[in-house]
């Protein structure tokens, strides 16, 4: 039998949707008598089946903080002696924290990730205002773990603490572990003689397989990403085969389109809409503005649950062009066949109301090339222009304008 923290994680996938949507109703039901925004969302309660509560209207994420600057009091299900922690991350949004065990749900995330008893865990999240570093706390701690709290910078510290007390995990964004390693080598240690780290965990960035092989290689270790929001903690995670990432027992995800807010099959890009099943803060059908691609192929691990195959951008940096959507990862996997662009930017017109898109890059490239392997991806037509400098970040840049 595969070894899971959370049985669910292994029950027939039909008969886990079945557990899950209970959870999910009692939730709903939950926010709709408790709730003063829910129950501002919703007129009335009526739902029985999926299709029933694919009704209920999107929370957009940039919504929650009109929503909490009018009062932060209307989303919680419970009152303020309830909770433990009210973080806040940039928006600025606020993130209330219950009392309830395990509450950001990372635990089963860990374990199936390879975190075990007996780890010292140095984990390199911040423990201040943010709820990541102490929201991984817990969950370690449950585990049987012991955590080093040295959240973000002081490199040099990171190395010395991690080689002095011989930490077999780490916790943060794999970047910032491809930096101590760097560092480490700089300083002329041994990334496997003088380190002993076996397990790593990273979230809150895009891990490219470059990335990952770096830091998998350079430290002889197990890599593996997860994914949440400061909102309602995991949402999901990889397992030891890191084949995208299962979905948490703990909330129902929708992959959505992003305009009509649609509910799309396993395959598409979508927003992900996430429903954590908490008692706290139920956000009903929360917008992530995250893009994902679901898979419900099985997983060589055992667990039953689908898998998101990978965070792929975000909403606000897509765009619909002749009934098309455009993604940023789409236009940067073709340009990163040609190594000589430096910097790109798409730019979307609609000059005398036709749609124009023009790509500006950074660099002398085989345009031809480029625009014919545009043309392939994104199945639009795209001028290209060399320009000198790109100011604006924005990868995406939509520029219409609508006759109102
Ligand atoms: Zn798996």
């Amino acid at each position: 039998m595969p070894d899971v923290y959370n049985p669910w994680e292994i029950l027939p996938r039909e008969e886990l949707r079945k557990k899950k949507f209970q959870k999910l109703l009692k939730t709903v039901r939950l926010a709709f008598e408790k709730v003063k925004e829910f129950q501002n969302r919703v007129n009335k309660l009526e739902i029985s089946t999926e299709k029933d509560f694919e009704q209920i209207p999107i929370l957009p994420k940039k919504k929650l903080i009109s929503l909490q600057e009018n009062n932060f009091q209307d989303l919680l299900a419970v009152s303020i002696q309830d909770l433990a922690h009210i973080y806040s991350s940039p928006g600025p949004l606020f993130d209330p924290e219950g009392r309830e065990k395990d509450y950001w749900g990372w635990t089963e995330a860990f374990y199936a990730m390879g975190f075990r008893p007996g780890d010292i865990v140095q984990n390199t999240f911040s423990y201040h205002l943010t709820p990541a570093g102490l929201m991984m706390e817990e969950p370690l701690r449950t585990l049987g773990c012991a955590i080093i709290p040295a959240g973000p910078g002081n490199t040099d510290l990171q190395i010395e603490l991690m080689t002095k007390l011989k930490a077999t995990g780490f916790v943060g964004m794999a970047s910032y572990l491809k930096t101590i390693g760097e560092r480490a080598q700089a300083k002329g240690l041994d990334l496997h003689k003088d380190f002993h780290l076996r397990v790593a965990f990273s979230a809150a960035e895009i891990l490219t397989p470059s990335l990952r092989q770096t830091v998998e290689k350079s430290f002889n270790l197990t890599l593996r990403q997860g994914y949440g929001t400061a909102d309602v903690g995991c949402i999901a995670y990889e397992c030891e085969c890191g084949q995208g990432m299962h979905l948490s027992t703990r909330c129902w995800v929708e992959i959505c389109d992003p305009q009509s807010g649609e509910v799309l099959p396993p395959g598409m890009i979508g927003e992900v809409v996430v429903t954590p099943f908490s008692s706290t803060y139920p956000l009903i059908r929360l917008g992530t503005g995250d893009l994902a691609i679901l898979d419900d192929s099985y997983c060589a691990c055992g667990r039953t649950s689908p898998r998101i195959k990978a965070i792929v951008g975000r909403v606000d940096n897509t765009v619909k062009v002749k009934g098309q959507f455009v993604y940023e990862h789409q236009v940067q996997e073709v340009i990163s066949n040609f190594p000589e662009i430096k910097n790109w930017q798409l730019v979307i017109e609609n000059p005398q109301g036709k749609e124009k898109l023009t790509l500006y890059i950074q660099g002398q490239t085989n345009t031809k090339a480029l625009f014919s392997q545009l043309k392939e991806k994104i199945k639009l037509s795209v001028f290209i222009e060399e320009c000198p400098v790109i100011e604006d970040s924005k990868k995406i840049l939509d520029k219409r304008i609508w006759e109102k």
